[in-house]
């Protein structure tokens, strides 16, 4: 056992390690404490709750030991939640649900109970006698909105902006080699709903380019006017 006072001579990183090593969820990634995996790669795993609020309640979790969001690297986070994106896409098929609350306790104020950072995936049903997380709305007077806007969009702005200067290069999507034009082609001809968005309504479709880095990184050189035509006419 550590006492409080080899706690108090102890520098940041040794309570970081020793949290480490007393962390029941790192245990259970290292498969020194049985769990029931529902997935797992080399950066994530996701494992059925010991007290499930419903059926197929489920923990998503990094296999890294980073005790709240914000240490989280950039990818991992990413990774994290893209990984809870498919998860939640592939309930329907599991569970024929497409609900699913993601809960989401970042520091203990806000409920967070475990050391380890973790999403809760929890599947929705009809009727399961859960509450819909339902956010109360609390009474603030016009003036104290502004404040609190003034603050956010002060010091979060600024924070935002100094951040992104300073860590620009993380925080730009990894480009991945550009697509050939047979495999875009063979992409919208397995996409009916793109192939219609090109045709139909090209400016929104380029919207829709600016708003997803992914689809946008698909189409990059690419002029969706000319494509929209080109499309138009092999419709004819
Ligand atoms: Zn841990």
């Amino acid at each position: 056992m550590v006492s409080e006072e080899d706690l108090q001579n102890m520098s940041p990183e040794e309570i970081a390690e020793l949290q480490r090593k007393q962390c029941i969820f790192c245990k259970i990634i290292k498969g020194e404490i049985p769990s029931k995996k529902v997935f797992e790669d080399d950066k994530i795993i996701a494992i059925l709750d010991i007290n499930p609020a419903a059926k197929g309640h489920t923990l998503i979790m990094t296999k890294e030991h980073y005790p709240i969001l914000p240490v989280i690297p950039l990818d991992v986070a990413a990774h994290m939640f893209r990984t809870t994106k498919y998860l939640v896409k592939s309930l329907k098929e599991a569970m024929v649900t497409n609900s699913a609350t993601v809960f989401i306790a970042n520091g203990a104020i806000a409920g967070q109970q475990s050391p380890h950072f973790l999403y809760h995936l929890i599947p929705r049903e009809p009727d399961d006698g859960l509450d819909k997380f339902m956010i109360p709305a609390n009474e603030f007077k016009e003036e104290e909105v502004k404040q609190h806007l003034s603050a956010l969009k002060g010091k979060l702005g600024l924070m935002m902006r100094e951040y992104k200067a300073k860590k620009g290069k993380e925080g730009e999507v990894k480009q991945a080699k550009p697509i050939s034009q047979q495999d875009l082609a063979k992409f919208i001809d397995a996409n009916p709903q793109v192939r219609e968005a090109i045709i139909n309504h090209p400016e929104e479709f380029k919207k829709q380019l600016e708003a997803n880095p992914e689809l946008k990184h698909m189409f990059v050189g690419i002029n969706i006017d000319k494509l929209s035509m080109a499309l138009k006419q092999i419709k004819k």
